[in-house]
């Protein structure tokens, strides 16, 4: 049994509709007690991404799959970055959906004046899959690109999901299916890379 190492309700949504299809038993943090609050104190996701899985895995003693993700606006530098949880403060400060409203807010505010290409952004996920004994034995990359829109459209997905106008689709996530985002996202990108190396690692059994 594989633990998903998140405890952001979107992202395990995701995660269990990528994941299940192909056999592989998941669950989350949500039933350990062991489970431990991890610091996301890396400065690329690639190493966020180690750090949750490598702590989780220690702390439980088991397998366990865990991501960083995020939205990246080269005209911003980078931003939000690893800090698209946090970009406009503390995401523990309110409920997941204000911190949702408060960071798109922020994002539009940062690139008030930007035009076309100037708007362009990606989502980026880094995947690791670390052993129980903390040992980091996979990692996959998935990227998704796009840019943002004026203003919010749609609610579906999380996040910025509602500005993020996919580039294959020309329409935000937030107006997509969910069918949609679980076969051309960032996310959904990275799994399909990981797949084959945590079934080779988890061997069909635990
Ligand atoms: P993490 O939990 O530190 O990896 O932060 C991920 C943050 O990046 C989320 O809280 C969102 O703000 C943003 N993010 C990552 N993936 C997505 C996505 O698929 N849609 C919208 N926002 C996303």
């Amino acid at each position: 049994m594989l633990v998903l190492g998140t405890t952001n309700h979107g992202k395990l949504r995701e995660l269990l509709e990528l994941l299940e299809p192909h056999g592989i038993g998941c669950t989350c943090l949500a039933g350990f007690a062991a489970a431990v609050d991890v610091d996301e104190t890396g400065a690329t996701f690639a190493e966020n991404a180690e750090l949750k899985a490598i702590s989780q895995a220690v702390a439980l003693g088991r397998w366990v799959l865990a991501e960083d993700s995020g939205l990246v606006v080269p005209a911003l530098g980078g931003a939000p970055g690893v800090l698209s949880a946090r970009f406009s403060g503390p995401a523990e400060a309110a409920d997941r959906e204000t911190v949702d409203r408060r960071n798109s807010a922020l994002l539009l505010e940062r690139l008030a004046g930007h035009s076309g290409r100037e708007r362009s952004a990606h989502y980026a996920c880094h995947a690791a899959l670390a052993d129980p004994g903390g040992r980091v034995v996979a990692v996959a990359v998935g990227t998704c690109h796009g840019r943002i829109a004026e203003s919010p459209a749609g609610s579906g997905g999380f996040g910025y999901d509602p500005l993020f106008i996919v580039s294959e689709y020309h329409r935000t996530f937030g107006e997509l299916p969910p069918a949609v985002k679980s076969v051309i996202s960032h996310r959904a990108r990275a799994m399909r890379a990981m797949l084959p190396l945590i079934v080779q690692a988890l061997g069909g059994g635990d």
